[in-house]
């Protein structure tokens, strides 16, 4: 195997047979622990320092619309099905003016931004076996379908998830399902038709695609988990104070929280985990003040465009209700603090508002004011996915292992960023055991 991928997505020693156990952090990862935990029949308590759970999730309600904190939704899987079925929480499919996906070049929109002699390099390259093991997304990108497809599309969408760059991520641990292919053959259309051929057939036709949410926003998700786990909640109390506990403790807090719990090596690989400072705003705005407005899912653009934006999410088109006035358009833009903006997070709403309405003018016309704006500004908000980190995972497992068999990790930096990857790995971990 070139590329040593993990199936198992909690860190260190797997559950005692019964409890009690305590789940640090009530965020997404730990509320799909206790979800879990709960259908096991366990003993255990989720301890949450904030008066809410959701960490990043949650959804703030506008005048006119509605305003997502973080994630605005996630892709269907049959766990996720699963577990909202569970829930009786009716999943929310993309309305059909979501389809089109947009990449930005010369600051104008396109479905496919490669101009045509791009079009033949990438086609030779993907027609090519390549036998170098891969670092970073970025090596990827170049060496499979050439240096433009690495800059005009794989940076941006990868930017678009993970808020890095394609060269600080680490190949296997941000595109870990490519990797898994490229274990089957060096050359990709071999690699991806072992790949199909490997993979069971679904039962019941064919699955639904696209983007998934709910009626009042990724709130729905939060609040049916706390009114499902309501008497294993501890809200507003500081997990720190089980420190020296010798309980079983799964901790699903960020790392440089979950650092506090260890000493020594596994203290100091936690600590160094880093994280990317984002900031998420919402603008409810009349539809006549974007002329050039297209249609679709949103658009990702690439840092060498010169806008402030990683990239715009066209909420209105994905799900109803996002806007309840049919003449106003809900769009979020995400932003990114780092060396063009190193003090992002530091400036006001009226400074956040002036750079999006920058980013609209040259994109799609826009002049005027917006009717509305949320901002949501988050100093750690996804943990990087660098080589360090994907070649941290077996030491960090070990290390538990050896010095702390009463003591799990898990969260979105044990290798599972986005909602539907965190529940398919606490459902393949605790629900199915
Ligand atoms: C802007 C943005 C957009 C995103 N978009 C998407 C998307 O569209 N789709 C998708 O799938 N994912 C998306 N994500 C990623 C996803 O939202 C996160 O990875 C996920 O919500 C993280 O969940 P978590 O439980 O690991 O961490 P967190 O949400 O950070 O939860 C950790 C919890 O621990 C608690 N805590 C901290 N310290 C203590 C303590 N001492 N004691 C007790 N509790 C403590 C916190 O209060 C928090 O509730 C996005 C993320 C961001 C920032």
């Amino acid at each position: 195997m070139k590329y040593k991928l993990r199936e198992r997505f909690y860190l260190g020693s797997k559950l005692p047979p019964k409890g009690p156990i305590r789940v640090i952090g009530g965020g997404i990862a730990g509320l799909l622990t206790g979800f879990f935990l709960q259908q096991r029949g366990y003993d255990f308590e989720i301890i949450e320092r904030a008066e809410r759970p959701g960490g990043l999730l949650g959804t703030q309600q506008l005048e006119r619309g509605l305003a997502e904190q973080a994630a605005n939704g996630f892709l269907w899987s049959p766990e996720v099905q699963a577990l909202c079925d569970a829930l009786k929480l009716p999943l929310l499919a993309p309305q059909p003016s979501a389809k089109k996906r947009f990449l930005v070049r010369g600051q104008k929109l396109h479905r496919f931004p490669l101009r045509f002699l791009e079009s033949i390099v990438l086609l030779g390259r993907a027609l090519w076996p390549h036998r170098q093991t891969l670092q970073t997304a970025s090596d990827f990108g170049r060496v499979y379908f050439g240096d433009a497809f690495a800059q005009q599309v794989l940076s941006p969408g990868l930017a678009g998830i993970y808020g890095a760059n394609a060269d600080q991520l680490s190949f296997p641990g941000a595109l870990s399902p490519v990797a898994r292919m490229l274990n089957r053959s060096d050359f990709l259309p071999l690699a991806v038709w072992r790949h199909r051929r490997a993979q069971p057939k679904a039962p019941g036709g064919k699955r639904p695609v696209g983007t998934h949410g709910f009626a009042g926003g990724m709130a729905d998700l939060i609040d049916a988990l706390q009114e499902r786990l309501h008497a294993h909640l501890r809200l507003g109390v500081d997990g720190l104070q089980y420190r020296d506990s010798t309980d079983y403790l799964i901790l699903t807090t960020p790392a440089h929280v979950s650092q506090h719990f260890f000493s020594g090596p596994l203290a100091e690989r936690l600590a160094r985990i880093a994280y990317t400072p984002l900031l998420s705003t919402t603008v409810l705005l009349e539809r006549t003040q974007l002329p050039r407005f297209r249609e679709g899912f949103g658009c990702l653009i690439p840092r060498s465009e010169g806008l402030h934006s990683l990239g715009v999410l066209f909420n209105s088109c994905i799900f109803p209700q996002r806007s309840r006035d049919p003449k106003l358009l809900s769009l979020t833009a995400i932003l990114r603090q780092d060396e063009s903006y190193p003090d992002l997070l530091a400036r006001s709403d009226a400074d956040i508002a002036t750079l999006l309405k920058e980013d609209l003018s040259r994109l799609f016309g826009f002049s005027g004011d917006f009717a509305e704006q949320a901002i949501f500004r988050w100093p750690r908000a996804i943990p990087i996915y660098s080589p360090a980190l994907y070649q941290s995972w077996p030491e960090l497992d070990r290390l538990l292992r050896a010095q702390y068999p009463q003591r799990q990790l898990f969260g979105n930096y044990t290798g599972q960023i986005s909602v539907r990857g965190m529940c398919e790995a606490a459902t393949r971990e605790i629900g199915t055991a």
